[in-house]
């Protein structure tokens, strides 16, 4: 099956009104042109309102980063998915590495969360990858099968219908190193074989991103490999014309 690929763009802490404002606009224009792919940002929290106003009516969906698992309640500091959607966000990343590493997520708790953005209709995003150290040691496939399969444990394969992965191994993050594309189509091919086994038609309609440091130059040939959809791009989605190179390399 022929699936859609998907950019988005995950800004982390960084951005001020006066700088996305150009940004923003130039990525809605720039997608304009762009009918095969989707485009994506994932913005802090305080810029939804600023995304929303920009991107209404644009071929770009905008989200969050991150997002409570609880649709209300007294929990300083925290945002509920309802809010989001307040906010017209399609996307919401769950269980970033960095999430998973600097504020102890668990792989249960981001299920959690996955289900929460499902329940409010959000897509979630849903990182997945190893660590270096795993890496070394041959743990690749069994932490992404954990960290998927909390999910599947949690809500069931068909919470993965419409749903988005991003594999991202850790140690491509932010390094400028990035898998080839051969070993991240490996990884990826293990996820949607895993989902398959479960069921096939949510495997085969499963959009899975690559994620990290994609850029303009390496973006064509990892999204030439079968089992990639798509990107998570951290560093380069703060740059309009790098993010937009991207965008470009996955019109199919
Ligand atoms: C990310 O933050 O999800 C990411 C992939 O970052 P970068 O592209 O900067 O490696």
């Amino acid at each position: 099956m022929m699936r859609r690929k998907l950019v988005a763009g995950n800004w982390k802490m960084f951005g001020s009104l006066a700088r996305n404002e150009g940004l923003l606009n130039a990525v809605a224009a720039g997608a304009a042109g762009m009918p095969g792919v989707d485009c994506a940002v994932c913005v802090p929290f305080p810029y939804l309102a600023q995304a929303q106003q920009l991107l209404r009516g644009s071929r770009v969906a905008w989200g969050a980063q991150d997002v409570h698992q609880l649709d209300k309640g007294a929990y300083t500091g925290e945002v509920a998915a309802p809010m989001l959607c307040d906010f017209g966000c399609r996307y919401v990343i769950v269980g970033h590495s960095e999430r998973r590493t600097l504020y102890g997520e668990t792989s249960q708790l981001v299920a959690e969360k996955f289900a929460a953005a499902r329940e409010s209709g959000l897509v979630p995003i849903l990182c997945v990858g190893e660590t270096l150290a795993q890496r070394e040691s041959g743990e690749t496939e069994t932490v992404a099968a954990e960290q998927l399969d909390a999910v599947i444990g949690l809500l069931g394969v068909q919470s993965l219908r419409d749903a988005v992965l991003a594999y991202e191994p850790v140690w491509a993050i932010g390094t400028g190193k990035t898998a080839s594309p051969e070993q991240a189509q490996a990884v990826h091919a293990f996820i949607r074989r895993r989902v398959a086994g479960h069921d096939g038609q949510v495997a085969r309609g499963l959009c899975i991103l690559y994620g990290g440091s994609v850029k303009a130059a390496n973006a064509a040939e990892l999204f030439a490999m079968p089992d990639i959809d798509g990107g998570l791009i951290g560093g380069a989605s703060l740059v309009a014309d790098d993010f937009l190179a991207i965008c470009n390399a996955g019109q199919n």
